[in-house]
This record gives C-alpha cells, structure tokens and sequence, in this order.
C-alpha cells in the first residue's frame, strides 16, 4: 500500500491529497488551506471569474476522506532513505513521531510577500496602506454596501511592488496581482462610483479576453505608466511620488494598495531541498535535481513558480496523476517479476 508524505496543507497539498491516495498532510500552521483562505470573492455585479469558486468543498471533502490523514502545527525535522522508503521524524504539538512513506509531495507554497517585500505596511502603524492579503481580508469581510469606513475620494495601487525587481531577489513576474487587484478595483468603483482609482504600472497581464484596459478605462479606472519613486506620508494618509510626461507629482491619496505577490520562502525552501533532494532554483523557488519518477519527490503548486488558483489546482492534479502511474508502473514491475520467478 502506498502511503504519500505531502508536506504543506495549502490549496496544493490539498487538492493533491483528494485524489484518491493514501496519504498524510504536514502542515506547519494551525489548519489547512493555506493563503486562499483569507481571499474574498471578487464579483462586482457579476462574476470576475477569480477563480476562487474552483475550490469549491475541498477543505471539507478531505476532512471526511478516509483516505487523508492531517497532521497541523507540524513539521518534517528530518528524513532519511532506505529501501525505497522515505523514513521521516515528524514534530507534532504532542511529540516527536517516525512514520515511512512511499512518496513526498512538496507543496510548501510561497512566502507571504508582505513578509518579504510589504516593508512592514501590513502593521497598524499604516492604516490607509494594504498589502495583496489585506486587499483579500477586505474583499472576504465586505458587507453588502461598504468596503470603508467613509467613502473614499481617492485610492491608488502600486503593481509589481516587489515583483520584477532584482533589489527584492525577484526578478519575474508574479502572474497574479495585476488580475486581484485590477477585480478589486471593479468592486470599488461599482461600491464608490465618484471615487478615483489609479494604477501605477508597468505591464499589465492578460486577465480577460478582449482589450482588459479598455474595459478597465471605461470604467474610470486610470492608469499611469511608471514605477512611483517613493512613498511618504502626511498624517496617515499616503503621498506617492512619481514621474508622468509633465515632470515629478507627489499625490496624496485616501488609501494606498501594494500590489505584493507571490515570493518563495528562501529559507524554508533551502531547508526543504536539503531534506528530500530537491533543489533551490536561482529564483529561489523548488526545482527537480533527477525525474520525480526515480526519486519518488514531486512537486506541486507555488512551490514550483508563481501561479493562480486554477493553474495550482492542475499542477496538483497532475502530480498526483503522476504519481498514481509510477505506483501502476511499480505494480506492474513486481507482477512482471513474479511471473518470471
Ligand atoms: C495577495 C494575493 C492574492 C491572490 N489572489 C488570487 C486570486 O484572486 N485568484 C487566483 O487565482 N490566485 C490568487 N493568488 C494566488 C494564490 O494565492 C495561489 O495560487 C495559491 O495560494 C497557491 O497555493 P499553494 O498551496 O501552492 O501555496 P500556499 O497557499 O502558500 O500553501 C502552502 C502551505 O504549505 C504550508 N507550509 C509551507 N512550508 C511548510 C513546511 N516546511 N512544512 C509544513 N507546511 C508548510 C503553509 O503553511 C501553507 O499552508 C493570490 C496571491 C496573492 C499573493
Ligand atoms: S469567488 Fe471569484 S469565481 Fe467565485 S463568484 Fe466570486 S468572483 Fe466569481
Ligand atoms: S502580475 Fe502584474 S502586478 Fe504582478 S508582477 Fe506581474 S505585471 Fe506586476
């Protein structure tokens, strides 16, 4: 019987635990689900398409699968091979416990980049100031006709902040900030009309089919091409300065979204390839070092790269399905042996 180590209990180690195998989920905080969690829906009068809805039952339909086992507030503290089998020391909240395993899924996921790159703007020092979770928080505790306090008369989003600069070691793109943030501004301007709402960008993502900033400006929302130089503060409220064709403007706005996204845990990672033989890519990211189909260590999910809900999920399903046809492939070796004895 196969019995599949899957290390990290977010939307990846999740789905890839309810596809029918035998396994046991180490998560390290106090409950499954990871980051997707916090995030809040993102229709304004009609579906965005966020991509939220695709997890649907999860958490709950693994709870009651037989086949999973959780283990929360736990982590891998050490792992050795012999015999083709995994021998991990698990720490648990009660103790220390050794269990074998076939197979390992990494689905360790990223790292909360308002950790990484949100320069401490999440703490309550900074109340007109979100980061992407914050943004999320605020979608997921909307009522039906508030999102603030007081209307706002004018709220600004900074895209890529922290993404595509060497200065934060991330010099790619984290795929899914410019469509959260971009929904969550259609939901602001269907709660605040008259309210303004500027983008500070660089580039913006493919989101929906058709010409997406068109139907953005359409709806009021401005864009302004450049990286803002810097932020500053007058009482709480944030000032941001940048550079258009006219010359330098520093603005004042009534809140201030970071468009923060997804960083890999460095540590975490170095830690994690250290212990199962994977390998910290430059990007700091997870990578195979030989075949996951040798080795019996797969990856799944923001482990790997950046990448949203639906593409998390596939990756999950694939590495399952992956690992379901080396444990067909071993089945097969051993009846082919059998016969030949
Ligand atoms: C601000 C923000 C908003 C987003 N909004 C959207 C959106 O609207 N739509 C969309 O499609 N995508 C969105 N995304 C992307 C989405 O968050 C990811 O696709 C998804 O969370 C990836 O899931 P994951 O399981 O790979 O990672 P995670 O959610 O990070 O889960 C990893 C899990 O592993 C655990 N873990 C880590 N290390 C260990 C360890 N050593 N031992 C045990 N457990 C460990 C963590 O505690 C966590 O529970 C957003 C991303 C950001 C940053
Ligand atoms: S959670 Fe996302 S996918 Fe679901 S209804 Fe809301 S906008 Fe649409
Ligand atoms: S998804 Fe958009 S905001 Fe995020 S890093 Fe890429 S281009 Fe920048």
């Amino acid at each position: 019987m196969k019995n599949v180590l899957i290390i990290g209990g977010g939307l990846a180690g999740c789905t890839a635990s309810s596809a029918g195998i035998h396994c046991c989920i180490v998560e390290q905080s106090r409950d499954i689900g990871g980051k997707v969690r916090g995030y809040g829906c993102k229709s304004d009068l009609k579906c965005n398409n966020c991509g939220l809805c695709a997890v649907g039952s999860l958490w709950d339909d693994i709870r009651a699968d037989a086949n999973v086992r959780m283990l929360c507030s736990a982590s891998v503290i050490d792992l050795s091979q012999a015999d083709g089998e995994f021998d991990v020391l698990i720490q648990t909240e009660s103790g220390k416990i050794e269990e074998h395993f076939t197979e390992i899924i990494v689905a360790a996921g990223f790292q909360d980049a308002a950790q990484a790159a949100g320069a401490g703007y999440d703490s309550s020092d900074f109340p007109r100031v979100c980061t992407g979770n914050a943004l999320e928080l605020l979608l997921k505790e909307r009522s039906i006709d508030s999102l603030f306090p007081e209307q706002p008369d004018s709220i600004a989003f900074i895209m890529c902040y922290g993404s595509r600069t060497l200065k934060e070691r991330a010099a790619y793109c984290s795929q899914v900030c410019c469509a959260y943030s971009t929904r969550a501004a259609k939901v602001m301007k269907q709660y605040y009309p008259g309210t303004e709402v500027v983008f500070f960008y660089m580039d913006l993502q493919a989101v929906n089919p058709g010409n997406y900033a068109e139907e953005l400006a359409a709806r009021g929302i401005r864009f302004e091409r450049c990286r803002p130089a810097e932020i500053s503060f007058e009482g709480n409220y944030p000032v941001v300065a940048y550079e258009d064709a006219e010359g330098k403007k520093q603005t004042r706005f009534d809140y201030l979204f970071l468009n923060t996204g997804i960083h890999p845990d460095i540590a975490g990672n170095t830690a994690l390839a250290d212990l199962t033989g994977l390998k910290v890519e430059r990007s700091g990211f997870l990578g195979y070092v030989s075949e996951p189909l040798e080795t019996g260590v797969y990856l799944a999910g923001c482990s790997r790269f950046p990448m949203g809900i639906l593409d998390t999920i596939a990756s999950a399903r694939n590495t399952a399905a992956m690992l379901i046809n080396r444990e067909e492939r071993d089945n097969n070796r051993e009846n082919e042996g059998g016969r030949v004895q």
